[in-house]
Parts: structure tokens; sequence; C-alpha cells
């Protein structure tokens, strides 16, 4: 019997330690290992930079969930991603999408500017501009980032790996939204998946971690091993412990979050107060048919609201919120509210009448009455 990914994470692989029989995987801190008096190493490993077993269970189940044969943890996401860039040909054309993480796109940027990479970007959600941009001048990769942030435009998975395999770019997909519950990009023939790992994955706001799979080891993942090992961003033994133990849970935080998102946009989506609900989960979202076909179980616990009355109205309301917390992230236990444009500075694509809503696993009733209260329709029980 193949046990089921859920199985697998709630076990943490089923792992079971001698001689004690530990229920939870160990912590392995050990920056170097014993050798024998013969030359060799009885336990397999040298140094814990090239072999840390600190890594190898967090690892082995993302990959498993992942659908990937190898799975390699970094000290950040943008470490994670910047391990993939610097494994490519000096100068080699990456395709980023128009849409994406804000830090991630201003990084490959600047790395085209130093030269190490040529950057190029298309429309998101456009799967046809994009399979002709891929077959009129083949970049070396293509990046995919879906629902992508901050407006959550859909990709198409499978139409654009296949349009880039057929001119021979690999593909990486930006997973940290969706993850591996309702994701599984390399099924859908994407060659990587990266994840910011201190998002869903942990889930608890308390790790900056990083994640890669890849569906099968070719030449390009030996170089991002060889980046890690000898670039040496490595991930800490406690940060990679407490990311299986998030990791434990991450289905069904994210199930709740994604039904508890769905209510919200729902009951946001009829407000006059607001403009528009950006949530993948309307049927209004120009890309909900195929997010629908290529996600699985929800559409993930993100949304943006568009607030009527402009920036300083969508300002004030996030002041008023009491039950979201302001800040920045995304994918913990708590929800979190972000004036996005004004956290991405100068050359912002996101509206200015954006907020950025991360749905945690509170009651989603106080989550709709705090932001029924903040549009200032209503007051909170008891204030
Ligand atoms: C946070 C985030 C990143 C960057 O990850 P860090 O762990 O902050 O380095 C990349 N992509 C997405 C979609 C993110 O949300």
């Amino acid at each position: 019997m193949k046990p089921a990914p859920e199985t697998l994470a709630a076990q943490a692989m089923g792992w079971v330690a001698q001689p004690f029989h530990d229920l939870a995987p160990p912590l392995h801190p050990s920056s170097t290992f014993e050798r024998g008096g013969d030359g060799d190493y009885p336990g397999g490993r040298v140094y814990a930079r090239d072999h840390s077993p600190a890594y190898d269970q967090a690892e082995a189940l993302l990959a498993a969930l992942e659908g990937g044969e190898q799975a390699l943890l970094f000290p950040s996401g943008m470490a994670a991603a910047t391990a993939l860039l610097h494994a490519l040909p000096a100068g080699a054309e990456v395709l980023a999408p128009r849409a994406m993480y804000w830090s991630l796109r201003n990084w490959m940027r600047e790395l085209d500017a130093r030269g190490l990479i040529a950057i190029d970007f298309y429309d998101n959600g456009d799967s046809a501009a994009l399979a002709s941009r891929l077959a009129a001048r083949p970049p070396a990769l293509l990046w995919i980032e879906t629902p992508a942030n901050p407006t959550w435009e859909i990709t198409d998975i499978a139409a654009a790996c296949s349009a880039a395999h057929a001119h021979g770019t690999l593909v990486a997909v930006d997973s940290t939204v969706p993850t591996p519950v309702l994701s599984r990009p390399l099924a859908l023939g994407a060659d990587f998946v990266m994840h910011s790992a201190t998002k869903y994955l942990n889930g608890h706001s308390d790790v900056v971690a990083g994640a890669l799979a890849c569906r099968q080891p070719c030449p390009l993942w030996q170089r991002v091993r060889v980046n890690r090992t000898q670039g040496g961003a490595i991930l800490g033994a406690f940060e990679a412990w407490l990311l299986l133990r998030g990791m434990r849970t991450v289905h069904l935080r994210v199930r709740h979050a994604c039904a508890s998102a769905q209510r919200i946009a729902e009951h946001c989506a009829v407000d006059p107060r607001i403009a528009a609900v950006l949530y993948p989960g309307l049927p209004t979202h120009p890309g909900h048919t195929v997010a629908a076909a290529q996600m699985d179980g929800g559409f993930g616990a993100m949304l943006s609201l568009c607030i009527a009355g402009g920036e300083q109205a969508a300002r004030d309301t996030a002041a008023r919120l009491q039950v979201f917390k302001r800040a920045t992230s995304l994918g913990a236990v708590e929800s979190l509210v972000e004036h996005r444009a004004s956290v991405e500075g100068p050359g912002s694509l996101c509206p200015p009448d954006l907020l950025r809503l991360s749905i945690g696993i509170e009651a989603v009733d106080d989550l709709i009455a705090d932001l029924d209260q903040a549009l200032g329709r209503t007051s909170l029980p008891g204030t």
C-alpha cells in the first residue's frame, strides 16, 4: 500500500528512530562526523555543509509531496531561487511573469544588470502569447508563479511546460502559494519547483527557509547541489527540524485556510465598499477554469481586495483591522493584511488601492466580522 501524502506528512514519512522508537524525528546539530581509524566514515557523513543528516527527513518528505525525485533545503526562498539562477550558464535568458513575488522580480533584474542572467517578462494568464514568445526566442529557463503575487493571475502550467519543452526550455515553478497540497507542478511537466518554506510549509511565522525539488536529477540540478555545498548557503539544523514539524500539519492548515478564503472572497464580492476581489476561486476570475483544472481541493488562501475610494481608503481599512495582523509575509496560522504597493516601494506594479490578505486558521466568522467593521459597516461585538 502506498501511503497518501497526508499520511506521509502526518508521520514525517513514518520515521521511527532506534533504539527508543521515538515518534518525533531527532534533531541533528552536528557540524562534523567521526572518521574511523581506517579512514572510512562509518556514518557515511563527513561534514554538515555537504552531508548534514538534519535535512534528510524534510527533503525526503518534500520530494514525496511534490512527486519529485529529490529536494534540497535552503536558508530562505530567495536562496533557493538564487541557487537555481546561479546554476544557469552565465548570461542565460530567464523568461519570468510580469506579476510575481516582487523581491525576486527585482533580484532577477539586478542579476540581469550584472550580466549574470538576461531577464525578460511575459504577461501572466495569456498562454497563446507565452507559447509564441517561447517559440520565437526560447529562453534557457521559464519561471512560473501561479497564483501570482499580489493579483493572483493563473498560468496554465501544463500548457506552458509543453510549449517550453518543445524548444528545449526548462521550467521552474514558484509554488509557495498553492503548496503541494493544492498543486503538483512536476506532474504537469515542470522540471523544478521552488518554495519559500517560510510560508505554508512551515506555517507558523517562526522559520525562514526555502526549498527546491526536481522531477529528476539533470545536469542543472547537479550544479544546484554544488551551489549549495560550495556556495555554502545552508539552513540551520534547528530550522530544518522546525520546518519538518510544521510540514506535518500542512494539509490541515492549507485546506482550512482555503475554505475560509473562499468564504471571505464570496462575502466581499458583494460588498459595494470593495471595488474588486482578486481570488481565483471566484467564477468571475479570468483564471478560474484553469485554476479549477490544475489545482486540487481549493484555490489557495491568498486574496486581494481593491478598496473603493482608492489608496487612502485602503490604508484606513488596514489600519482599522483588529483580528488581521498588519505584517508582510503569508502562509501562517495567523491572518495577515498588507498595503502591498507601499511594501513593494518605488516602481511597484501593484494597484495602490489593493490590500493583500493571507488567510490563517482562525474562526472565519471572526475574520469576516473584522473586515466588516474595518470597512466601516458594523462594529465588532464588544468593541
Ligand atoms: C516569500 C516569498 C518568496 C521569498 O521567500 P523568502 O523565504 O522570504 O526568501 C518567494 N516567492 C514567493 C511567492 C513568496 O511568497
